[in-house]
């Protein structure tokens, strides 16, 4: 999704979860930040990682590919203060969460992170935000859980799409697998994900995306038109 290279095909297997150091190289040569930097766009990645460095990200042993993705340009990357001060999101999107360890970072509802988000992107060029509480609530297999957490999502997408086209921004939303659409399945599906673009790019982006593959090309190409 992010580096436009079929991964599987180059290191000869279908990896899932953190990336092995062959996997990491293709995603530090070659991604979409990069690019992006690259056209001196402004990137962001939305998603707050609670430490006060990006040396305390870039230590960890197991890297997600979004970390490796954004550690490739480190100004893209928010912390706890940017998340106190409303520039940046949960991963949870309310802050649940993490209610036991920060109890001083307060609760917001999915409504107000929609905000939150749609101030990040009128204020960079290209900004990301991984929402991944549909793949864990999948995993647990808990019906109820997976409900309140689509809940949750359906009420920010709500707000951020009300936003976004007032403001004439391009709002893209897909997945690299699907998980919560199956259940009764605590593994990850091979099950088409949607790609689904709203806004003035739309019926371009559409037109371009088949695959995971096809996602960073076609961003590219929408930058550069
Ligand atoms: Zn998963």
């Amino acid at each position: 999704m992010f580096t436009g290279v079929n991964c599987a095909v180059a290191i000869g297997r279908h990896l899932e979860g953190f990336p092995s150091v062959e996997l990491r190289k293709i995603i530090e040569e070659n991604n979409l930040f990069i690019e992006l930097k690259k056209r001196h766009k402004r990137v962001r990645f939305a998603d707050a990682y609670l430490v006060d460095d990006v040396k305390e990200i870039a230590e960890r042993r197991f890297k997600s590919v979004t970390t490796v993705m954004a550690l490739t340009v480190p100004e893209s990357i928010a912390m706890t203060e940017d998340l106190m001060e409303d520039r940046a999101l949960m991963q949870d999107l309310t802050r649940e969460t993490i209610q036991d360890r920060y109890p001083d970072i307060p609760v917001v509802p999915p409504q107000r992170a929609a905000e939150h988000l749609f101030r990040l992107a009128l204020l960079n060029d290209f900004t990301l935000y991984e929402f991944f509480q549909t793949d864990v609530s999948g995993h647990s297999m808990d019906y109820a859980r997976a409900c309140a957490v689509l809940r949750t999502y359906d009420r920010f997408l709500a707000a951020l799409v009300r936003c976004t086209e007032a403001a004439g921004i391009t709002l893209v939303m897909t997945a690299d697998h699907g998980n919560i659409e199956a259940i009764g399945e605590r593994g990850h599906t091979r099950n088409p994900v949607p790609f689904i673009a709203f806004g003035p790019g739309e019926a371009w982006l559409r037109d371009r995306v088949n695959s995971l593959q096809d996602i960073t090309p076609a961003l590219l190409e929408a930058f550069d038109r």
